[in-house]
């Protein structure tokens, strides 16, 4: 059966306007006017190696997830306009840890351990992995995931794979692309219509997208604008 998160109950719950799922449902977002959120204040809270550790659950939560080197760090950074905020890792697959920022003192942006990482044992990507999903699936309090695609590349699996875990546990998720500033409008082109027709193999509608690039900042007031009207 085919599982469509946009349709769940509990997504609904969240939006604050029926006018806001009429857009979504519509394959053209362009047309929709996000308010842009005013990042004032960001604070790192704690690193968490576990959903148990993780902060008490009782704001809003966004989390960011992709594979290592993705531009994860680079873009959470781009939308606090802080530049260390999270460390921009340089060894990829070290960062295992859950880490909360509280922002403007009313939701927690999540950056999330990095997944697909080849140069670790089997049993630690299990590990690994286990926590991640522990979290996804458990946390009450998580209103949105971000999963960044490497706009540079064509459709991977373990993305893909990635994506289909979040709906098979109704994890609402939104797909942000990076590096776009480094793409040519071609490669750009195609590779989003490849991911866009990979995943419509499986799903009923597409979640958001955002196209996003931490050097140019492309996609900060949509990826804001979109955490302001669930937030
Ligand atoms: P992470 O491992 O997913 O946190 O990835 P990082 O944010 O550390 O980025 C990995 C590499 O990609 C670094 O060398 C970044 O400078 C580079 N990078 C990240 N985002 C962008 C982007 O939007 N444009 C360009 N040109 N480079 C980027």
């Amino acid at each position: 059966m085919k599982k469509n998160i946009w349709t769940s109950d509990f997504f609904r719950q969240i939006w604050k306007n029926e006018f806001f799922c009429v857009c979504l449902s519509q394959k053209n977002y362009n047309i929709f006017n996000f308010s842009i959120l005013l990042v004032r204040n960001t604070e790192f809270i704690k690193s968490s190696p576990s959903l148990k550790e993780c902060p008490k659950s009782d704001i809003p939560e966004y989390a960011f997830v992709g594979r290592s080197n993705v531009g994860k760090s680079s873009l959470i950074n781009m939308l606090c306009m802080n530049g260390s905020l999270a460390k921009t890792s340089a060894t990829p697959g070290k960062t295992r840890l859950i880490n909360h920022f509280l922002i403007n003192g009313s939701w927690y942006l999540v950056d999330l351990p990095g997944y697909g990482y080849a140069k670790v044992s089997k049993k630690m990507r299990e590990s690994f992995d286990k926590m991640l999903f522990n979290y996804l699936n458990k946390r009450e309090n998580l209103y949105c995931v971000f999963v960044l695609i490497d706009s540079r590349i064509p459709p991977q699996a373990n993305d893909l794979e990635f994506i289909s875990r979040l709906g098979a546990l109704q994890v609402p998720f939104a797909v942000a692309f990076t590096k776009i500033d480094k793409t040519t409008q071609k490669q750009f082109n195609d590779n989003i219509k490849l991911f866009k027709n990979e995943m419509l193999k499986t799903w009923e509608e597409l979640p958001q997208f955002f196209y996003t690039s931490s050097v140019t900042k492309q996609g900060r007031e949509e990826i804001l604008g979109f955490i302001e009207k669930i937030c």
